[in-house]
């Protein structure tokens, strides 16, 4: 077993390479966003540990795919068995390495890492190839799907084992082997579940885990020659980065990136279902989801009584220490993304902007342990110019902006906007407007009176600098296998 503690009693964290846990020297230091205090220390992996787990994958792939299917997901069965029969001590941890509430981990985060073993073990087990027959020629044609080899994937803090699941179950239910790369900052969870993969019959090599930073873990994995596709989950800054630095291998990429995601609600939207909604996307998980809302556009004749009703519903979403299980949210990831949240806020105080509540108008109480974490009432601005930074640029915490807007054709090029195009959400009771609406809207996935529903067959992406290519059961099997297309005359 690894070691959990050193003498100060912090979690210390190993790579998990070749099926073993590799004890290691150089550490970062990981924080309890809700106490500010480091509790844990995760390897800062680099070339050397990347090396290392790219040749376990690579020499662990040919067995694995030579495996059938349903031989496969037998064991991403268990593995999801065994998450779940784990589920609250995952839904701790992942609580507080992240600063999310525990209702939220234990209701979301973990169930749903759970489902993407469940679910992608037996999607996998349904994909078609294609076939066409030329009679005049004598040929047929046809195609084949086999699995690339080393997929390198790098997940964000935000929904950490969530994410990280998402990518690793496609992977390897194709039958590709896998070096991945959580975040630095909520590492905890990936390195438990690795604590379960031989139990679930996982052979040494298939799924290896590599910690540390963007710059040393996640370049060295990026640049690595003989890793030929990359699942990037992360900001746009990022991808761009990471899209430069693989350019020299032509390696495939999927990116799935930031978002500056609006609501547009018409004056026949049902509003207290809207109202509830619009409260709940723009700030779970403190707004740090990258499908949350931040730019509402109301309708003007209703815009006086949604506001007054939004801010209202707003100062009910509690803040507050994420152990407690009363709390909508909890703590931002770390006093860094917390001052720089803040600093969108000043800054549309200084543009003009009226602050409703949340940041400088609601004080939060915080109970004494909770006094040096990173937490941030759920803040509504309005009178924020479009042009405004905080109208444009993804804020990716508890703040939101709403405006007035007149008419559909305004509200279609105000809400495309933006540089980004992930998701958007209309709400409206007039089904031919809403299908009008959604289909101009240049977003990867709209929602209509509803948010965050997912079917997981379905893609799941962004347009613009929001991302590039799409995931879900049909698209993620399409990433992770090389298609051949074979013609035979006979
Ligand atoms: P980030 O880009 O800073 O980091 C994401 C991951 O990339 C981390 O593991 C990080 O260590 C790694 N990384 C950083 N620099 C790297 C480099 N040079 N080479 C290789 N890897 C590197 O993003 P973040 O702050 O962790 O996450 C927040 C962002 O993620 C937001 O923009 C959010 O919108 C986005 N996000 C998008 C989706 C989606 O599905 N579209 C989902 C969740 C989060």
């Amino acid at each position: 077993m690894p070691k959990t503690a050193d003498h100060r009693t912090h979690l210390v964290l190993e790579n998990y390479i070749g099926g073993k846990f590799v004890p290691f020297s150089r550490h970062i230091d990981s924080y309890d966003p809700s106490t500010g205090e480091v509790y844990c220390k995760v390897p800062d992996s680099g070339k050397e540990e990347v090396e290392l787990a790219v040749t376990a994958a690579t020499e662990a792939f040919p067995a694995w795919a030579a495996r059938s299917p349903s031989d496969r997901a037998q064991v991403l069965h268990k593995l999801a068995d065994l998450i779940e029969a784990h589920l609250e001590e995952f839904a701790q941890a992942e609580s507080r390495d992240q600063g999310k509430t525990i209702t939220l981990a234990r209701t979301v985060d973990i169930p749903r890492s759970v489902y993407n073993f469940r679910f992608f073990a037996t999607s996998v087990l349904h994909h078609t190839t294609e076939c066409s027959q030329q009679d005049h020629l004598s040929c047929i044609t046809y195609t084949i799907r086999s699995p690339v080899g080393v997929a390198g994937l790098i997940s964000p803090w935000n929904l950490p084992l969530y994410l990280l699941t998402w990518k690793i179950a496609p992977a390897i239910a194709a039958g590709n082997t896998v070096v991945a790369k959580p975040s630095e900052m909520t590492s905890v969870t990936a390195w438990m579940m690795c604590k379960l993969l031989e139990e679930a019959g996982m052979p040494p090599g298939v799924v290896n885990i590599v910690f540390g930073t963007g710059p040393g873990a996640g370049d060295a994995l990026v640049s690595h020659p003989e890793v030929p596709l990359i699942s990037f989950t992360g900001s746009t800054a990022t991808a761009q980065i990471i899209t430069e630095r693989s350019a020299p291998f032509c390696k495939r990429l999927s990116l799935e990136l930031g978002g500056k995601n609006p609501a547009i609600i018409f004056h026949d939207a049902d509003l207290e279902e809207c109202i509830q909604t619009t409260v709940r996307s723009s700030f779970s998980n403190q707004g740090e989801i990258c499908l949350c809302t931040s730019r509402i556009f109301v309708e003007r004749s209703l815009y006086p009584e949604f506001l007054k009703r939004f801010v209202a519903a707003t100062r009910l979403w509690k803040t507050g220490a994420p152990c407690d299980s009363g709390n909508n949210n909890g703590a931002l990831i770390s006093r860094e993304h917390l001052e720089k949240v803040r600093s969108y806020v000043k800054l549309a105080v200084s543009e003009g902007a009226q602050v409703h509540c949340g940041e400088g108008v609601d004080m939060l109480e915080l109970p004494d342990r909770h006094r040096g974490g990173y937490f941030m009432a759920p803040t509504v601005l309005t009178g924020v110019e479009d042009a405004s930074r905080c109208m444009q640029e993804e804020i990716f915490g508890p703040v939101t902006c709403i405006a007035p807007f007149d008419g559909e054709e305004e509200v279609i090029g105000r809400a495309n906007g933006v540089r980004y195009g992930l998701a958007a959400v209309v709400w409206s009771r007039d089904v031919s407007r809403v299908h009008r609406v959604t289909r101009r809207l240049q977003a990867g996935l709209v929602w209509s009176n509803c948010w965050l529903i997912r079917d997981l067959n379905m893609p799941f992406g962004g347009m613009k600098c929001s991302g590039v290519g799409r995931e879900g059961g049909r698209d993620s099997y399409h990433f992770f296998t090389e298609v051949k297309t074979i013609t035979v005359k006979h």
